[in-house]
Parts: C-alpha cells; sequence; structure tokens
C-alpha cells in the first residue's frame, strides 16, 4: 500500500513538473495590424471609414433631398448611395424611427440597409408594430425573420452592428460562394451567419446574379422620416498565413514530427 502511494505521488508530482509537448502547427502568420478602437464600442476605430459622422452627406450620392437636422440625417426622396464600394465589410449604424408613430405595417418608419447594391437587412418601426416577420426590423427581407425583436420605442435610438460577406461568382456567373450575415441590434444578436438566398426584391423569389465581390452601401426611402447617426464601415485585410513546414510538437527543444 505504501509504495502503490508513493508511486501514485510520484506520478502526479512528474505529471506536474513535466512541461507539456506544444503543437505548433507549421503556418507562418502575417501580424495582425493595429487598429485603434473608439473611445466607446460605438465610435469609429482608427481604420474606419466614416459614412456620417453629424454634419455633411459627402459620402452619398442621392442625398439631394436627405437632410441633416441635429446631427442625424433624415431619409428623403431617393435611395442614399455610397460613392465608395465595399466587399466584406463590418457596418455599425445608428436609426430612429419617426416619433410620434405614422402609418402602420410596412408604412411605419421603413428603410433598410443594403449591401453589394441589392441585399436588405430591414429597417423599420417594430415596435408594437405588425407586420409579416420576414419584413420586420432585422429582417433579410423576404428570407429570413430576425431571431428577436429588440427594438426601441419610435423616437429612440436604435443600432445595427452587421457583418458582411459578400457572394462570390464564377466567371459563367454561377454562384461560387454565397452571401452571409450577422447582425446585433441593440446589443442583441438578430441574425448569425445567415446565408442569403439571393437578392431580397418584393416581387419575386430571391436570386443571386454575378456582380462584383464590391458595391455600394444603400439606404432606403420609403417616404418614411426615419433617421440616421454615426454611420460607419470597415473592411478588413484577412489574416493569412503560409503553411512554412509539416506541423510537429515541440519538447523543449526537441522537434517530433507528428505521423500522417
Ligand atoms: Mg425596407
Amino acid at each position: 500500500m505504501r509504495y502503490c502511494t508513493f508511486a501514485i505521488v510520484a506520478v502526479l508530482s512528474f505529471a506536474a513538473t513535466c512541461p507539456a509537448q506544444e503543437y505548433l502547427n507549421g503556418i507562418t502568420w502575417q501580424q495582425p495590424p493595429v487598429v485603434e478602437p473608439g473611445p466607446t464600442a460605438a465610435s469609429p476605430p482608427s481604420d474606419a471609414v466614416v459614412l456620417f459622422g453629424g454634419e455633411d452627406l459627402s459620402a452619398w450620392n442621392g442625398a439631394e433631398n436627405w437632410t441633416v437636422e441635429d446631427g442625424a440625417m433624415v431619409a428623403g426622396k431617393g435611395t442614399l448611395v455610397t460613392k465608395e464600394k465595399f466587399g466584406d465589410c463590418q457596418v455599425h449604424i445608428e436609426w430612429s424611427a419617426p416619433n410620434p408613430p405614422k402609418g402602420r405595417g410596412q408604412g411605419r418608419g421603413n428603410s433598410g440597409l443594403f449591401f453589394n447594391d441589392r441585399y436588405e437587412i430591414q429597417i423599420l418601426d417594430s415596435s408594437q408594430n405588425d407586420t409579416y416577420y420576414d419584413g420586420q426590423a432585422g429582417a433579410i427581407y423576404k428570407q429570413t425573420p430576425p431571431m428577436a425583436n429588440a427594438m426601441r420605442a419610435p423616437g429612440e435610438w436604435n443600432t445595427y452592428d452587421v457583418i458582411w460577406t459578400a457572394p462570390r461568382f464564377e466567371d459563367d456567373g454561377s454562384l461560387k460562394s454565397p452571401a452571409y450575415i450577422t447582425a446585433i441590434h441593440n446589443g442583441v444578436v438578430l441574425l448569425n451567419h445567415f446565408e442569403l438566398k439571393g437578392d431580397t426584391p418584393y416581387n419575386r423569389p430571391p436570386e443571386y446574379n454575378k456582380h462584383p465581390v464590391k458595391g455600394s452601401i444603400r439606404l432606403q426611402d420609403h417616404n418614411n422620416p426615419v433617421r440616421f447617426r454615426n454611420i460607419w464601415v470597415r473592411e478588413w485585410t484577412t489574416v493569412t498565413g503560409e503553411q512554412t513546414r509539416d506541423p510537429f510538437l515541440r519538447d523543449g527543444d526537441k522537434e517530433i514530427p507528428i505521423e500522417k
């Protein structure tokens, strides 16, 4: 019994002092870039493109009838289209439905945030306003409802934080990889890597038609004076790595190949 206890203690203490072997994948990674975050989570980070910072609409085409009031831009007649084109990106946007609310269903506080000129995540006053679920705030229009209704009351500010993956197409026009979207509304996940079935029109099923990876971001005019503020977008460079050698284990200075 004494020997047995001694053996167990010896094994345990050896395990505690023996350094573990480290797995190395053989990939040489690029160093992730330094990005200075904004002072709050909602502020543009250092590498963001500011699409609206509270003063001017110069980042947009189609803004002739949109106005700026108290640091917010107010939807007017005509679709707002970014001059710059974006591919895979992260967008922060704040929006507020008209107060007092006017209209009902799709006629109340309707706008929309479009990626690649054609894929809409719905902006709508979904506070005590019934409509079809795949048309409420945070829906991918006519494709899926959001997983929650996180709407703030009319006149209050909502935030969308959206991660967009643009679709890719083959040379012959067929789909190589679909679009994906992840969306957070006021801190609540609405869409988690949702795979889009195509574009988001009102009057026909979704479909994909070949387009460049980069396209404009649009804001819809749906005849409702929805307000917007603090809009920024950032693209990223994927931190690619190169397989420079086969994976191996390192035990101190000793390198041990991993059997395939
Ligand atoms: Mg809309």
